[in-house]
């Protein structure tokens, strides 16, 4: 459920209507609804710990939100004063975190190509555990941690080799893809970093691709990660942590229907019956998709004379590029509908490029230039994944509360987009 609907002809954001935010902020623009997001944690949370899965302590289950989903600050914020951790991959993630007063012990530090200076900024500031992704990254976390006199908590990445996944490109979880390492090598990693004098192996995580809607892939996963601790302790092992990742996926508009939060905690529960280890995961999508969505405007109709009809947006692919990367389908719903009948339309923008279109033959209620429509579903990785392409200004971010809304990103200048180039000295 989210807090998008019309409300007479007028699409709103909570008690606010985006033609507000689009005339008073101009478009295009994220819009995001806090009690979407606090909804979808809560959900999320409720259901793990209605069903026994326990975290730390037996308390309850750290849900590190994948910043790279979103990473606006309000938005890491609105989840941290629920409890929610950080699972990052970057620096830069990290200090967003941080800046959104994730607490250290709650972020967990992912990816397959950490440098030494980000695996020191981790170690320096106490993240929770770093998931190691291959052999020479332990050894570069050991060294890094040796030179820093610490112990480094990690927790090493299993790629299960199961195929899950909305589109290849989001698929992680099969052995050809660049995640992790076997489960043999898990093993063999695990009981190498327990005798190193830099490592404190703590755990095991996977994360097996994105947009999930089938639990049976990730039942498969989780079984097999269970099998894993299992023989981790046999051999003596010490095994505190076990990080199922994110991967659920959300009702998009026309899609796959996804499991509900209930029955995939009902599913963990099952597949992890009597096993006491502390449960961490690293829900993106599920939380923020459908707490987001782009506002753009018509800038005008254009008909071909075969019949085509494009209808030109003011956002395009660098704005929300998921359409031209992963064919993503986002529902497209006038911000204020005209009566008429729905005509079909191949939605664009204005970049140099034929992948800057957002979908064909879309039928739509009659639009025309000035008109505004939001693209549904595009609270997670929208904002987060936009970029300057066609030196078009970075797309702003608004967040909206009850009755009110507060801009999070200001659209740069054009100047401020400028100051950030220098000359070379011989130009
Ligand atoms: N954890 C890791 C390691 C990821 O790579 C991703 C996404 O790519 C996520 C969590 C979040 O996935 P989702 O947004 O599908 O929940």
């Amino acid at each position: 459920m989210d807090h998008f609907e019309y409300r007479g002809d007028e699409l709103y954001c909570e008690d606010v209507p985006l033609a507000r935010i689009a005339d008073e902020v101009g478009t295009p623009v994220y819009v995001y609804s806090t009690a979407t997001l606090e909804r979808h944690f809560l959900v999320l949370r409720d259901a793990l710990v209605a069903a026994g899965v326990r975290g730390e302590r037996g308390g309850d289950p750290l849900i590190a939100f994948a910043v790279k989903a979103n990473s606006n600050v309000a938005v890491l914020r609105t989840l941290a004063r629920l409890g929610a951790g950080a699972d990052t991959v970057s620096e830069g993630e990290i200090r967003r975190a941080l800046a959104a007063g994730v607490p250290p012990e709650k972020i967990v530090f992912s990816g397959v190509g950490k440098t030494d200076a980000e695996i020191a900024f981790a170690l320096r500031d106490g993240v929770a555990e770093i998931n190691v992704e291959s052999e020479p990254e332990l050894q570069t976390v050991s060294r890094v941690a040796r030179d820093l006199g610490v112990r480094a908590a990690v927790a090493i990445r299993v790629n299960p080799d199961v195929a899950a996944g909305g589109h290849a490109k989001i698929a992680t979880g099969k052995s050809e893809n660049k995640f992790g390492v076997s489960f043999a090598e898990a093993e063999r990693l695990y009981a190498k970093a327990s005798n190193d004098a830099g490592l404190r192996p703590v755990g095991v995580a996977c994360h097996i691709g994105s947009q999930i809607t089938d639990l049976a892939p990730m039942e498969a996963a989780f079984a097999k990660m269970r099998g894993l601790v299992e023989r981790l302790r046999g051999e003596g092992l010490h095994v505190e942590r076990l990080d199922l990742g994110g991967g659920l996926g959300v009702p998009y508009f026309n899609q796959p229907t996804p499991p509900s939060p209930a029955d995939y905690a009902a599913m963990i529960a099952r597949v992890m019956n009597g096993l006491d280890v502390a449960f961490a995961f690293e829900p993106g999508r599920v939380i923020a998709a459908n707490a987001g969505v782009l506002v753009a405007k018509v800038t005008h109709v254009h008909v071909r004379p075969e019949g085509r009809r494009f209808l030109v947006l003011d956002a395009a692919m660098n704005d929300l590029i998921r359409p031209a990367m992963y064919d993503a389908f986002h529902d497209i719903r006038p911000v204020r509908p005209r009566d008429g009948e729905p005509l079909v339309y191949d939605v664009v923008g204005p970049v140099c490029e034929t992948g800057d279109t957002f979908t064909r033959d879309r039928a739509l209620p009659p639009l025309d230039g000035g008109d505004l429509v939001a693209f549904m579903s595009a609270g997670a990785y929208g904002a987060a994944m936009a970029s300057e392409y066609n030196s078009r200004l970075l797309v702003p971010e608004v967040l909206v509360k009850d009755s009110g809304y507060a801009v999070v990103r200001p659209r740069p200048t054009y100047e401020d987009m400028l100051a950030r180039e220098r000359p070379a000295p011989w130009l």
